[in-house]
């Protein structure tokens, strides 16, 4: 069963085709600049060389049909017809509180995802839009949604309350929803499957570090509490958005910078995080490189970082009050050593130790924790398309 994973944001479409029998990538891409000056498809098949092909693509359906022809095409192509793609699965960003699992797309699920648009205006739009491009081109193939949001509409009340007035929950629906839903649940299944458990018996604490960053406590296998919240901008310091801030911040700034509520939006989504602290990067491997050539506020953006993981990873083990593994994933927890010991050492507390040698790698997976160490600790690679296409076919099957 080969099966479409989509990926659509405003200008580009990330897309793999997964082969169920054996879960293996068939092909895997990305539509770059839709509707902008350069536009391009790269291709990878897994069996011949990466290909590019740069020709204006006007929009989502346009960067579909060409996504269609490269996966087909007679010379680089993967599959014979479009006919052989059973079913196309769809990442969504937000769910709101209509979605706590994944499901099959029909007018309905379409008519929430468009409410949703109001809690995920800059994600949403551009996953409507792939589906929609995706019907029109393959009309008869079922399509699954699957959210972001999903994994988390577990939380128990107390952890997705805000404490402002109850009624703006009510009218508006103003709560934590947790993000990078899909990614948790990978690894956190991966996880009990390493440490030869149930997942209805794994707590764990996953860090998913990447350019976003969120961390979310699991106790016996469901998320009871996550670092996101509202959106995507509460809780870690991330590659260039604040998380956690005194909220009083935001009127003062406008204030004393004469800035509106844009401005301020676009301060703290685009130019915070490590980048707005040391002035120099978003990207961990930069700030790296600088700190070990003694650049001082490189050292503080990484310090920060990983101080907030600390207190992140020490709440969530009150919560769980018994904690099996904390999990390292994404970009920064797969691909960093230096995160990893930095947050690690100071975990003493719960009994945490690691093999600073068998910690010295990356990208793979990976048990870090000394014997001793209360707590195991895991590298887990996130694959979210694969969580995608399994939930997909669990769905049309
Ligand atoms: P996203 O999917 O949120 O864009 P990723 O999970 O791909 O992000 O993570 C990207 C980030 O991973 C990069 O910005 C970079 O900071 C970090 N990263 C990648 N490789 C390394 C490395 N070798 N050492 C440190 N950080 C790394």
């Amino acid at each position: 069963m080969d099966i479409l994973v989509i990926n659509c944001g405003s200008s580009s479409l990330k897309y793999q085709l997964i082969d169920m029998n054996g879960e293996n990538v068939l092909a895997k891409g990305i539509v770059e600049r839709i509707g902008i000056d350069g536009s391009r498809i790269k291709h990878e098949p897994h069996n011949s060389e990466k290909i590019v092909i740069e020709e204006p693509i006007k929009n989502h359906k346009e960067a579909l049909k060409m996504v269609v022809d490269a996966i087909t095409n007679s010379e680089y192509g993967v599959i014979e017809s479009m006919d052989q793609i059973s079913a196309v699965g769809h990442r969504v960003v937000h769910g709101g509180e209509d979605f706590s699992k994944s499901v099959i797309i029909d007018d309905k699920v379409m008519d929430a995802l468009n409410r949703n648009i109001e809690l995920a205006p800059l994600h949403n739009p551009p996953n409507i839009i792939g589906i929609e491009a995706c019907k029109e081109i393959m009309p008869n193939v079922p399509m699954v949604a699957v959210f972001d949001t999903a994994f988390h509409q577990t939380l128990p009340e107390e952890n997705y309350i805000y404490a402002i007035p109850y009624e703006y929950y009510e009218k508006y629906k103003i709560r934590r929803y947790g993000f990078h839903g899909t990614s948790h649940k990978y690894v956190a299944i991966r996880t009990a499957e390493i440490l030869n458990k149930q997942l209805s018996d794994l707590n764990a604490i996953t860090c998913h570090l990447g350019n976003g960053a969120s961390i979310t406590a699991i106790k016996s296998g469901i998320s009871i509490d996550t670092s996101m919240g509202f959106t995507p901008l509460e809780g870690l310091a991330m590659g260039t958005r604040s998380g956690n801030i005194d909220p009083a911040i935001i009127p003062f700034l406008m204030k004393k910078e004469n800035m509106s509520f844009d401005d301020v939006n676009d301060v703290l989504n685009k130019k915070s995080g490590v980048l707005g602290v040391s002035g120099i990067s978003s990207d961990f491997r930069d700030l790296e490189d600088e700190a070990e050539k003694g650049n001082k506020r490189a050292k503080l953006a990484l310090n920060l970082f990983a101080n907030r993981v600390v207190k992140y990873i020490s709440a969530y083990a009150s919560e769980l009050g018994r904690v099996d593994a904390i999990v390292f994933t994404a970009g920064v927890g797969e691909n960093s050593p230096l995160i990893r010991e930095m947050v690690c050492e100071n975990l003493g507390i719960l009994g945490v130790k690691i093999d600073k040698n068998v910690n010295d790698f990356k990208g793979k997976e990976r048990m870090i924790s000394t014997d001793d160490s209360k707590v195991k600790v895991l590298v887990v690679p996130t694959n979210e398309e694969l969580m995608i296409a399994r939930e997909t076919v669990e769905l049309v099957k």
